[in-house]
């Protein structure tokens, strides 16, 4: 299962979360939501390196980002 659920509509682009993961496994992609917005990414090998520590989530301004804890 994901650890990481970016919401799309959701996110700005903003970056915060990016800066905040200590482990670097978000980044801002090329691809826009339906506001325009450049969304942020994590890739499979993220998630697999997620320590699901919710830095990310805590950070957001727009809570975008779900941190699923559990290992199933
Ligand atoms: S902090 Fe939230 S709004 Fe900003 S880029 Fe990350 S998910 Fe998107
Ligand atoms: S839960 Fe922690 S390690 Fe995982 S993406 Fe968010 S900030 Fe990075």
């Amino acid at each position: 299962m994901k650890k990481i659920l970016i919401d799309e509509e959701f996110c700005k682009g903003c970056g915060l979360c990016a800066e905040a993961c200590p482990k670097k496994l978000l980044k801002i992609g090329r691809k826009l939501n339906k506001q325009g917005y450049p969304l942020v990414e994590i890739d499979e090998a993220g998630q697999e390196k997620c320590i699901s520590c919710a830095l990310c989530a805590r950070i957001c301004p727009d809570v975008a980002i779900k941190v699923n804890k559990s290992d199933d």
